[in-house]
C-alpha cells in the first residue's frame, strides 16, 4: 500500500465523518420478549432487521468500512469488492454509496432476487459465480482487475468489531436486559456466517466475566460444527447452505471456536418451519436463520426445563422475512427442493403443548 497523500487523508476523514454521522442518526435495535411454553425460561429476540439495511450485516458493514478506512485500504474512486451470500453486500452497497464509492458484490448465482434488487437499488453491481466456494478467489480477482479493495468479510469480521464494548451487539443486549427478571442470560444462541457475531458476543461474555454460555447453531452442509468438534480449521464441505446468511462450505477465518460452549446441527426444514412459527407468534416476518436460532433456543429451553433450571435465553432476529417471500415462504419453492415442514411443525406443536421440544434422533 502506498502512503496516504494529504488529499487522500482529507477524503478519508470526510468518509469517516459520513459513516459516523449515519450511526449517530440511527437508533438501537429492539429486544423483543417472545412468550414460550417453558415456564421459568424467558426468550428474547434482538431485532437486527430494523437497521437501515435490514439485517445484522449493517453493524458488520459499518465496522468493516471504518476498519478499512482507518487502515488506508479504501481510497477515493477505488471500487469496494466483496464476496457475499447477499446480506453483507446489501449493507456494504449502502455504505459504499454513503462515502461515494462504486461497489461490486461477488455472489453465488442462487442468491435471492430480493437481495439482488436491493444491492442494485443502492447502486451496487452484482457479479455471479456458480459454486459457493468460488466467491473468495473471484472477489480477489475482480478487485485486482479494477484496482479496487477486496473487503473480505470472512477474514476481517472478527477483528473489525470492537468486542470489548463501544455499543456492540453484546453490550446493547446486556443493557436492554437490565430490568428483566433474569437480567444475565443463561444462554445466548446465535448462528454463524462469518462467525463475527459469535466471536464478538463470546469474547464480550468472557471479558465482562459473565457466566452466560454461548451456543452456535449450524445448518445442514456447513463446515463450522465439524471444525469445532474436531478443533480443526481445515474442514471443507464445499456445499452451499440453503439457509441464507449462515452455514459455510469451509471454516471461515473469523470463526472463533474457543469462545463457543456448545453447537447444534439444525435441519433446514426445521429452520424454515420454525421461521414461520416465529413469524406467527411475533406478528412480523422473520428470515430463515432466525428460524435456526429459535429452534436451537427452544432446544436449550427444553434442556433447562429438564434440568429444573430457570433463566433467560437471548437470540437474534437476524433479518426480516420480506427478503424470502419467493423462497422460504413459498410452498412451491419448498416442494421443488423436497423440504417437508410437517414433521417439524408437529414437533413445535408438541412443544407448545408440553414445554419440551422433541429432540432430533
Ligand atoms: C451473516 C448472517 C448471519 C450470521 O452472522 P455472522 O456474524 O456473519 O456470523 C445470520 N443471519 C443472517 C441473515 C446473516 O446475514
Amino acid at each position: 500500500m502506498p502512503k496516504t497523500s494529504t488529499d487522500d487523508r482529507a477524503w478519508i476523514a470526510e468518509a469517516i465523518r459520513r459513516v459516523e454521522a449515519d450511526a449517530n442518526r440511527s437508533a438501537d435495535t429492539h429486544l423483543h420478549a417472545l412468550e414460550i411454553a417453558t415456564p421459568g425460561v424467558d426468550l428474547y429476540l434482538k431485532d437486527e432487521s430494523v437497521h437501515p439495511t435490514g439485517s445484522l450485516k449493517h453493524r458488520l458493514a459499518r465496522s468493516l468500512f471504518l476498519h478499512a478506512l482507518c487502515n488506508g485500504w479504501i481510497r477515493p474512486g477505488a471500487p469496494v469488492v466483496e464476496a457475499s451470500s447477499g446480506s453483507t453486500a446489501v449493507s456494504e452497497a449502502y455504505f459504499a454509496r454513503l462515502v461515494g464509492l462504486p461497489f461490486v458484490a461477488v455472489m453465488p448465482a442462487s442468491t435471492s432476487r430480493e437481495k439482488i434488487a436491493l444491492i442494485e437499488w443502492y447502486g451496487g453491481r452484482c457479479h455471479f459465480v456458480d459454486s459457493p466456494s468460488a466467491v473468495y478467489d473471484e472477489a480477489r480477482r475482480v478487485a485486482e482487475e479494477c484496482g479496487g479493495h477486496y473487503m473480505d468479510q470472512f477474514t476481517y469480521a472478527e477483528r473489525a468489531t470492537d468486542w470489548r464494548g463501544n455499543n456492540n451487539i453484546a453490550e446493547s443486549i446486556f443493557e436492554q436486559m437490565a430490568a428483566e427478571r433474569h437480567p444475565v442470560p443463561t444462554w445466548v444462541v446465535v448462528s454463524a456466517g462469518t462467525g463475527g457475531t459469535s466471536a464478538t458476543i463470546g469474547r464480550f461474555l468472557r471479558y465482562r466475566r459473565h457466566p452466560t454460555q454461548l451456543l452456535v447453531a449450524d445448518p445442514e452442509g456447513s463446515a463450522f460444527l465439524d471444525g469445532w468438534e474436531q478443533d480443526v480449521s481445515d474442514v471443507v464441505t464445499g456445499t452451499a447452505s440453503r439457509i441464507e446468511g449462515i452455514g459455510r462450505p469451509r471454516v471461515e477465518p473469523s470463526f472463533v471456536g474457543g469462545v463457543i460452549d456448545d453447537m447444534l446441527r439444525v435441519p433446514d426444514a426445521a429452520s424454515i418451519a420454525t421461521m414461520r412459527w416465529t413469524s406467527d407468534r411475533l406478528g412480523r416476518l422473520v428470515g430463515g436463520s432466525t428460524g435456526t436460532n429459535v429452534w436451537a433456543s427452544l432446544t436449550v429451553a427444553s434442556r433447562m426445563r429438564e434440568a429444573g433450571q430457570d433463566g433467560s435465553i437471548v437470540t437474534l432476529l437476524c433479518d426480516g422475512g420480506e427478503r424470502y417471500l419467493s423462497t422460504y415462504y413459498d410452498d412451491a419453492w419448498l416442494a421443488e427442493r423436497g423440504l417437508d415442514l410437517a414433521p417439524w411443525t408437529e414437533r413445535l406443536q408438541e412443544y407448545e403443548a408440553t414445554g419440551l421440544l422433541p429432540q432430533i434422533v
